[in-house]
């Protein structure tokens, strides 16, 4: 299973893939672009989101774009020719670079996204309940201004395969990021939210030639540290368990004093979020050193942070 591209329409397994044309598109790309953002559509299949980007009946001020949608069985339609500017990241920013349509690859995948409670269950538009949901608060606050944990749909295996297939060929055309687009437009989007476990997926992306190689700390604390959905004290717990001393984690970035990052279990990402970035040091450094004299003492059986 590959792709490969002829005149900006990729060809899966050597058959052209399904193209839906969208005329909400910009012209050619200044340069080649080097970000993906992923979506979730927020809605039904793949085509009823590649028809909504086709229609024309659409005013051109608010008509939206995205070179893919992915389905959740992994099929996939094309909407952009993959050296044409489509319009799917509205008012964004990723380091330093400022509108992100004119410098990213727009990948949508078919999800529901963030869930409404009815009755004892979770649902998607037209109430269709979602089985088994994820329940999670978003880092950068939940969609409905709730505080508490909410249900999102989950990304089947057979999309995630998909996606990761279709991000190899795009790191062989020059892409060396991946962001959602609540990295790059934060509180305004919240796709593709916390069931999109973003870590894992650059890892299986990227994880073979990262130029940080084993970008790793440790956390130091006796106590074990906890992970949370934010960057302080104030967001809840990702786990109700603290994760002990000595284990693994690879920082994503920081804010303030706190770092997000992924934890690893043998190596392989297994959770994501935030932990105090004082309290983890660097693999070689000895847990018994004095950096842990400033921290607080915790209550038995309580983790930091
Ligand atoms: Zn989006």
């Amino acid at each position: 299973m590959a792709f490969t591209v002829k005149d900006g329409r990729l060809v899966r397994d050597g058959k052209p893939v399904k193209f839906v044309a969208s005329p909400f598109i910009g012209g050619g790309f200044a340069n080649a672009p080097r970000i993906a953002v992923i979506h979730f559509t927020g809605g039904g299949t793949a085509m009823s989101s590649a028809n909504w980007f086709a229609d024309r009946s659409r005013p051109a001020a608010s008509g939206s774009s995205a070179h893919v949608v992915i389905d959740r069985d992994g099929s996939i339609v094309q909407c952009v020719a993959l050296d044409r500017v489509a319009w799917h990241a509205g008012r964004s920013s990723w380091r330093g670079v400022v509108g992100l349509n004119g410098h990213s690859i727009g990948i949508e995948l078919a999800n529901y996204g963030n869930l409404r409670a009815i009755g004892g269950a979770w649902a998607g538009p037209g109430d269709r309940v979602v089985a088994n949901p994820l329940l999670a608060v978003h880092r950068n606050g939940n969609p409905d201004g709730s505080r508490h944990p909410i249900g999102w749909e989950p990304f089947p295996a057979a999309q995630i395969d998909a996606t990761v297939e279709l991000m190899a060929l795009l790191a062989e055309r020059g892409v060396t990021e991946v962001v959602g687009h609540d990295d790059i437009a934060p509180v305004r989007k919240c796709d593709p939210g916390p069931a999109w476990n973003m870590a894992a997926f650059r890892e299986r992306v990227f994880g073979g030639r990262r130029e940080d190689g084993d970008n790793v700390k440790v956390v130091l604390p006796a106590a074990g540290l906890f992970l949370r959905s934010g960057p302080d004290v104030s967001h809840a717990k990702v786990r109700d368990t603290a994760f002990p001393r000595g284990t693994q984690v690879r920082p994503l970035r920081r804010d303030g004093d706190w770092l997000e990052v992924s934890v690893l279990q043998n190596g392989a990402p297994v959770a994501t979020g935030w932990m105090r970035g004082n309290y983890l040091g660097d693999p070689e450094e000895s847990v018994e050193e004095a950096v842990l004299e400033e921290a607080p003492v915790p209550r038995a059986g309580e983790g930091l942070g």
